[in-house]
C-alpha cells in the first residue's frame, strides 16, 4: 500500500493486520506499537489518538496526520445515563456520508447494545420508522463494530449483549453482518450465544446461517400468523411466504439445535385477535422456540398499540404453550429509541 493509501475516508480500525503493520513502519515505529494501540481501542475503547497515553507524541501525531481511528463519526446522542435501566440513542455519520442510530440499553444486570446494519432498510414494514427513509447502504463490517465501540466507551457497565435490530434488515447484508459479528467475538470477548441476529425473514439466508455453522442467536420477526395480514404489513412476504420461512426456520432448528425466537409486533386491530394468537399458538406449538411479544410503539402513521386490557387477552391464550413467552415493553420511546422508532429525517 502506497503512502497516499491511507486517507482520511478509511479509518484504522478498518485495516487488517497487514496494512496496520505497514502503516506503523512507514512511521518508522516498531511493531509492538499495533498491540498497544488495539489494547487501546477494544479494551480501553478510547474515542482518539491523545488518549493511548503510553504511545510517543511522534507517533499519535503522525497517526491523526495519516487516518482517522474510528470509521463512525458521532453527531449526537440523546437520553441520559444517570438513571437505572436508562436508554440512550446514538446518530452516526458513516464513511458515506448517511446517518444511523444505535441505542444503548440498561436494564437490571443487562446492559445491550442494539445494531443497525444498514441505513436505512432496503424492506418496506409498513409500521416501521426506518421504512420511511428508504434504502441508503449496507454498513460495513467495522462500522457495525465501532457502533459497539462508540456505545461501550459511554456504557458505566460491560456490555453483556448484542441485538442486530437497529435499522436494516440484517440478512440483506449477510457477508457483513457475519463477519462483524466474528469481530465482536474476537476482538471483544462477545460470546455468538450473546449476539442476536433478527431477520423479517429471508428465508435462504435463515438456511444459510445454518449451513455456515454461525453459533448467533436467531430472531425472526413473525409480526403476522397468516399469509395475508403478514403480506400487508411486511410486503416482504410476497418473495418469502410465512411457509416458506417455517420451513427454513426447522431447517435451522434441524441443523443447530438452537431454539429461534419468534418476535410478534402487536398492532392494534390489525393482529391482536384471539384468533390471530390461536393461529400464532397452531403455528409454534411444535416448534421449540421462544416466542417475544413486543406492544407496538407508535410512530406517525396509523398503527396504534392494543389497550392493556387487549395485550393481556391476547396474552391469556398462550398460558399453558410448550414455549417461553415473553412480553418486551420497549425502553427509550420518549427519546424515540423503542423498537421501530429508528429512522433519521433529515438526511445529509
Ligand atoms: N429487520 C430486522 C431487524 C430490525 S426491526 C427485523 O425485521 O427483524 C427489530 C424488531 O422491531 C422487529 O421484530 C420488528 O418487527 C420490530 N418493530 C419494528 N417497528 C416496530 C414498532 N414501531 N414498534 C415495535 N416493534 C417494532
Amino acid at each position: 500500500m502506497s503512502k497516499s493509501n491511507f486517507s482520511q475516508k478509511k479509518s484504522f480500525i478498518d485495516l487488517n493486520e497487514s496494512d496496520s503493520e505497514k502503516l506503523i513502519k512507514e512511521i518508522g515505529e516498531k511493531p509492538f506499537r499495533i498491540n498497544q494501540i488495539n489494547n487501546w481501542i477494544y479494551n480501553h475503547c478510547v474515542k482518539t489518538w491523545d488518549e493511548m497515553i503510553n504511545l510517543p507524541r511522534s507517533l499519535t501525531n503522525q497517526l491523526k496526520k495519516k487516518i482517522r481511528l474510528h470509521p463512525l463519526e458521532l453527531i449526537e446522542i440523546s437520553g441520559e445515563n444517570d438513571k437505572i435501566n436508562s436508554t440512550q440513542k446514538f446518530l452516526f455519520k458513516t464513511i458515506k456520508g448517511n446517518k444511523i442510530e444505535s441505542v444503548l440499553m440498561h436494564d437490571n444486570n443487562r446492559t445491550t447494545i442494539c445494531v443497525s446494519s444498514q441505513s436505512g432498510c432496503i424492506l418496506d414494514c409498513n409500521f416501521c420508522a426506518t421504512a420511511s427513509m428508504g434504502f441508503l447502504e449496507n454498513l460495513s463490517s467495522t462500522e457495525m463494530l465501532d457502533q459497539v465501540l462508540h456505545l461501550a466507551s459511554y456504557s458505566n457497565s460491560k456490555i453483556t449483549n448484542i441485538v442486530y435490530m437497529g435499522m436494516g434488515e440484517p440478512l440483506m447484508n449477510y457477508r457483513n453482518v457475519m463477519k462483524s459479528g466474528v469481530l465482536l467475538k474476537n476482538k471483544m470477548g462477545l460470546g455468538s450465544r450473546r449476539i442476536t441476529i433478527s431477520t423479517a425473514g429471508i428465508s435462504s439466508k435463515i438456511r444459510q446461517i445454518a449451513d455456515d455453522n454461525y453459533k448467533f442467536k436467531l430472531a425472526i420477526s413473525l409480526n403476522a400468523s397468516d399469509e395475508d395480514t403478514r403480506k400487508r404489513i411486511m410486503p416482504i412476504t410476497t418473495k418469502y411466504s410465512l411457509s416458506d420461512i417455517m420451513e427454513a426456520a426447522d431447517y435451522y432448528y434441524k441443523k443447530t439445535k438452537k431454539f429461534i425466537t419468534f418476535e410478534y409486533v402487536l398492532l392494534k386491530d390489525v393482529n391482536d385477535s384471539i384468533n390471530a394468537a390461536n393461529n400464532l399458538k397452531n403455528l409454534l406449538k411444535t416448534f421449540p422456540c421462544k416466542l417475544n411479544i413486543i406492544p407496538y410503539n407508535e410512530i406517525d402513521g396509523d398503527y396504534k398499540r392494543p389497550t392493556v386490557k387487549n395485550i393481556e387477552a391476547f396474552l391469556s391464550c398462550f398460558e399453558s404453550v410448550p414455549f417461553i413467552v415473553t412480553v418486551r415493553w420497549s425502553n427509550g420511546t420518549d427519546i424515540n429509541a423503542g423498537c421501530g422508532q429508528l429512522a433519521v429525517k433529515e438526511l445529509v
